[in-house]
């Protein structure tokens, strides 16, 4: 990887790590499907062409212990059984004879990086990984996702003792996994910007946690065809300050690339800059209260230009804090009822 960049990108940024393997190709479909390797191919050009320097996570599996802190080890054991076999869990999700295990290398190259993150001197990361984890609940595999990797590296990130991790989502569908694995959990904080009404139905302003969690769970649905400002608004009105006042030890970001303007399956209009923005904004926040430690964890994203230029501004937004300005005075609806929720929810934590 760091042979394929230009000279210039060898002594400008910094070092992050990085997670991939060739394995998270076997993950393939049958006949045509927007999740396809060919999506790893598109985040691996953004990754060579960013202005940084990689050093590689040894990927590995996720053992039982890990995946069972978050999913159900039943359900564990009904998807090895699917291992060498071939077809369809729901109308979206598909498995190929080596999906199985190409997900347990996913999700524990994932608690890898987190484990070097922890335990070594670089903070940032960025992991290439398939099939993506999000909408994965603890006994379903569903929506493209098998195991939700990002779920599986935060319980592990308490595990070794963090008592705050902050997951923010800002792919264009609700993370229904991940919510819903900590949902009760105000160790783990759960941000979401999705698109509202969409897939999986998921996510509204209304849904904050319950019980030890409530509060701790805060999704901003915004109506389709939000671009740019829409998301500098929400960030700047609700994702920003309830990070910061949370102070997490490590912040993941389920990154999506799908609420890019050119994406085929979604309907919001980011363009390459504000996943860069978003990134520098994040990248900040961890540098604060997290000791830097910060990942980029691939979810969804279904066109291989935008991928590749998102997957680019994001990592250089996180490792130079520098990126474009976005525009502002652009609002939704769903930003000022997600604000008033997210007030009333964190009024009664704090
Ligand atoms: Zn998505």
């Amino acid at each position: 990887m760091i042979d394929e960049m230009a000279p210039e990108a060898r002594v400008r940024g910094a070092t992050a790590l990085l997670v991939d393997d060739p394995r998270f190709d076997r993950h393939a479909p049958i006949g045509h499907h927007p999740e396809r390797p060919e999506r790893l191919t598109a985040a691996r050009a953004g990754v060579a062409r960013a202005a940084a320097r990689f050093e590689r996570v040894t990927p590995r599996a996720a053992t039982d212990a890990e995946l069972a802190r978050v999913h159900d080890p039943r359900f564990v054991e009904r998807l090895a059984d699917l291992s060498g076999r071939e077809g369809y869990l729901d109308p979206d999700t598909y498995v190929s004879a080596q999906s199985v295990d190409v997900a347990r290398l996913a999700a524990g190259s994932l608690v890898a990086m987190v484990d070097a993150m922890i335990d070594g001197p670089l903070g940032k990361g960025v992991a290439l990984l398939r099939p993506p984890g999000h909408h994965a609940r603890p006994s379903r595999a569903m929506g493209f996702c098998l195991l939700n990797n990002i779920a599986v590296a935060a319980a592990h990130a308490r595990s070794r003792g963090l008592e705050r991790v902050a997951i923010v989502d800002w792919d264009v569908h609700h993370g229904n996994g991940t919510q819903e694995m900590f949902w009760r959990d105000p160790h783990v904080l759960y941000v979401s910007l999705h698109q509202s009404p969409f897939y999986p139905g998921t996510g509204n302003a209304d849904e904050v946690g319950e019980g030890d969690g409530r509060g701790y769970c805060v999704n901003v649905p915004l109506a389709a065809g939000g671009g740019d400002g829409v998301y500098a608004s929400a960030f700047e009105r609700i994702v920003l300050p309830v990070v910061e006042a949370y102070a997490p030890e490590l912040v993941l970001v389920s990154a999506g690339f799908d609420a890019s303007e050119r994406d085929p399956l979604a309907q919001m209009c980011l363009s390459p800059a504000a996943f860069g923005w978003m990134a520098r904004e994040l990248g900040r926040l961890a540098d604060g209260s997290a000791n830097g430690r910060m990942a980029l964890v691939l979810e969804g994203g279904y066109d291989l230009v935008a991928l590749e230029a998102g997957m680019r501004s994001a990592i250089e937004g996180m490792l130079s804090g520098r990126s474009a300005d976005l525009p502002r005075g652009q609002d939704d609806p769903g930003v000022a009822r997600a604000e008033q929720w997210a007030r009333k929810a964190w009024a009664a934590v704090s």
